[in-house]
């Protein structure tokens, strides 16, 4: 039998669509990530399934739309905290599961954010190893927190490192993380040389705040925001460096994307040619780069204009290792080999964008129907192959297209809700659960910690 691919999938952090130079940035310097595209394919249609954290991740693991897998929102919250009693339920399947039941080597490094209680980390969700954040590094003790009526702090408890399920430091030297990371993923790499791994890479950067190191804050030209895209450009160099050194960079299917858009106010943050960021359902809070590299399987130089989803990875990554998509449930990804391989079709009717579990917009082939933001009915049309900035709303020209597209619309809501309308949805499956949540860390004022307090007053 041909040898199964080695996978690595790195996500990065509120990473926008227009911060990587092969996606047009002039700003920042990214040329491991540019080299990256020009020897693989370049995806510019790639939609994560939520403009925020945790529901996107989720979704990316288990190749369903968050609402599928109750992950729309977590007790009336948009994203995940510290110490809260849901997260992804242990009988879901993620890609970690997926490739170690099919005899993959697999290693997570950084922010999971998709539940802190232990029933919910990577290492029970089929990660051989985890090391890394476990939810958004704003989530720990900070400057700037707000405090009570009484003085009392309203932050969080100390942001935790965990080394599989075990916390090894609290309010970690984040400068040093991203070094930290790439050399668990080089040591994973060499000891697992001979048989295929599957590495999922998940940056702290960009999201605020930003602590970077010295030498990529001296040669960046946009502010620390540009230093972090460049430290994960640096990051992805060192590992294609060691693939190819081991001889294993054939063997190697790469794929780079963010979570989500870029923040608004985050300095120096590009979502062009993007209307939107982070948090909303325009295209700017959910289309993001997405790089695939595979050596003599993905010709050089593409560029792919089909929509293609971060929950198809799941699909996708079990054809290419050979392991059965759960028979049992449902799966909204699509299988992409023949997209990235053989020049196939979009293998997807339509797309659905979710804020939280209401339905916030359609697109089918050129054409998006929003239909609501911030909870209001906005009903707009845009083309998206002539407005990709969608700023010419041409619902009255086309009145047979958002009529085709409310149809549409209506079979995602029957099948997975619109709260906005009262729908529940009939595919819903639950939303993990423990019955005594407890947080990873407490503080404690006597406690060494490298920072007691991060000075840095960001959050994103
Ligand atoms: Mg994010």
């Amino acid at each position: 039998m041909e040898r199964r691919p080695n996978i690595v999938l790195i996500n990065c952090d509120d990473l926008g669509y227009g911060d990587l130079g092969c996606y047009g940035s002039e700003l920042n310097a990214t040329p491991a990530l540019d080299r990256l595209a020009a020897q693989g394919a370049r995806l510019t249609d790639f939609m994560m399934a939520s403009p925020v954290c945790s529901p996107s991740r989720g979704a990316l693991l288990t190749g369903c739309y968050p609402p599928r897998i109750g992950f729309g929102s977590f007790d009336g919250l948009p994203v995940l905290f510290p110490g809260q009693a849901v997260g992804l339920d242990p009988g879901e399947v993620s890609i970690g599961r997926l490739l170690s039941d099919a005899g993959y080597a697999t290693l997570m490094v950084g922010k999971w954010h998709c539940g802190d209680q232990s029933e919910f980390l990577p290492t029970n969700h089929g990660f051989d190893r985890y090391f890394g954040l476990p939810y958004s590094n704003d989530m720990g003790r900070q400057s700037g927190t707000p405090t009570t009526d009484t003085g009392e702090q309203r932050g969080y408890p100390p942001l935790p490192l965990l080394d599989d399920d075990e916390v090894i430091e609290q309010q970690p030297d984040q400068t040093s993380l991203t070094g930290r990371y790439v050399t668990e993923v080089l040591r994973f790499v060499r000891e697992h040389r001979d048989r295929p791994f599957f590495v999922y890479l998940a940056h702290l950067y960009v999201h605020l705040p930003i602590y970077v190191q010295e030498r990529f804050a001296r040669q960046a030209r946009n502010g620390r925001y540009g230093a972090a895209v460049e430290s994960i450009d640096w990051a992805a160099e060192v590992i294609f460096a060691e693939l190819e050194r081991l001889g294993l960079a054939d063997d190697t299917l790469v794929v780079f994307t963010s979570d989500n858009g870029a923040l608004d106010r985050a300095d120096g943050g590009s979502n062009r040619p993007l209307r939107g960021s982070k948090g909303s359902t325009w295209e700017g809070g959910m289309r993001v780069p997405c790089i695939a590299r595979w050596p003599g399987r993905i010709e050089a130089g593409r560029v792919v204009d089909e929509l293609a989803t971060s929950m198809d990875l799941f699909a996708t990554f079990a054809a290419l290792a050979g392991a059965e998509v759960p028979p049992d449930r449902e799966i909204d990804g699509r299988d992409l080999s023949a997209m990235l391989l053989d020049d196939g079709a979009s293998p997807h009717e339509s797309f659905a964008y979710w804020w939280m579990d209401d339905l916030c917009a359609v697109r089918s082939g050129r054409w998006k129907l929003h239909l609501a933001r911030h909870g209001e009915q906005h009903e707009e049309l845009y083309d998206l192959v002539d407005d990709l900035g969608e700023s010419h709303d041409v619902a009255a020209a086309h009145p047979e297209v958002v009529q085709r597209l409310r149809d549409v619309a209506e079979g995602w809501r029957r099948r997975l809700g619109d709260a906005r309308l009262g729908v529940e949805g009939a595919e819903v499956r639950r939303l993990g659960r423990v019955a005594e949540p407890r947080t990873l860390t407490t503080y404690d004022p006597d406690h060494p910690y490298y920072a007691a307090e991060y000075d840095l007053p960001d959050r994103g």
